[in-house]
């Protein structure tokens, strides 16, 4: 093969590392939540997604995460769908990290300890009973915790650390857990500005590592600076998806206006 073409077949290959495909969920009696929803996710990529309430956030995450199973379509994760087999699902759960909008850290851990939380599945059980987490497991929470920017608060218990840098610790703890997709569920709505910034900052960090990112938001001029990407939904559908760069005002009010609901 020459060398172009080869390059091209790695790049296809690693082109998407989350995907959904025609996705649609319905809730009894008449609830169409999701109709056909497509797109996909590359390593290294912030998506965000936007759109009014009921416009099918929850259960697009839900969907992506195998909570919820769609009534058509398929999620692939690395190529692979995951409701192919119960193996295949847990295969799939373990690239994937949730980050939700209730901070969920065990409180009265310190932070190092609530990272370390993210190499249970790779560690054997003896070690986490005991709390001997190898030397190169601590280094590598440690090294989480670091492109975060809350290294110096390693030793602190979780429950004496602010909301947003308890996001940060989980998104943290995300990276420790070797995830290779990150899927936030309104992960700054209970955050003031400035924390909400540090929280998006430490997604980007994650998002430089190589992760992908896949972040509902609620906040317009939030996703806009901090996504590579805006995948807008209303009604179940995508009325938009475009690079957040090129998401003018005039489309952002098109998603919102029936609503009269938009992001400062
Ligand atoms: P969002 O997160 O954007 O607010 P949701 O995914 O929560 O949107 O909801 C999409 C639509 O599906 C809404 O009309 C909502 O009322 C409906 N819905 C969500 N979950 C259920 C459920 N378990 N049973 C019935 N209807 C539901």
């Amino acid at each position: 093969m020459a060398p172009a073409e080869a390059r091209i077949a790695v790049v296809t290959v690693a082109t998407y590392v989350i995907a959904a495909d025609g996705l649609t969920k319905r809730y009894p009696p008449d609830v169409t939540a999701l109709a056909g929803v497509t797109f996909a996710v590359a390593p290294g990529e912030f998506v965000a997604v936007l759109g009014p309430s009921g416009a099918g956030k929850t259960t697009l995450f839900r969907c992506l995460t195998g909570l919820t199973r769609p009534d058509r379509g398929a999620v692939t994760i690395n190529g692979h769908d995951i409701w192919t087999s119960p193996r295949e699902l847990s295969l799939a759960r373990r690239q994937v990290a949730l980050i939700f909008q209730q901070f969920d850290l065990i409180r009265r851990l310190e932070a190092l300890e609530n990272v370390l939380v993210g190499r249970l599945a790779h560690v054997p059980t003896w070690r986490v009973v005991l709390r001997r987490f190898t030397r190169a497991d601590r280094q590598l929470a440690l090294a989480s915790l670091h492109t975060v920017g809350l290294l110096d608060r390693a030793y602190t218990r979780a429950d004496e650390l602010s909301g947003g840098q308890q996001q940060r610790v989980a998104i943290a703890r995300a990276l420790a857990q070797n995830a290779k997709i990150i899927l936030a569920d309104e992960p700054v709505a209970s955050l003031d500005p400035e924390s909400s910034a540090t929280v998006l900052e430490s997604l980007r960090s994650a998002v430089s590592t190589g992760v992908a990112v896949v972040a509902s938001l609620h906040q317009v001029h939030l996703a806009r600076a901090y996504a590579d990407r805006i995948v807008a939904l209303r009604g179940g559908r995508i009325v938009a998806d475009a690079p957040a760069a090129r998401l003018d005002a005039r489309s952002i009010e098109q998603i919102y206006e029936r609503d009269g609901e938009r992001g400062a």
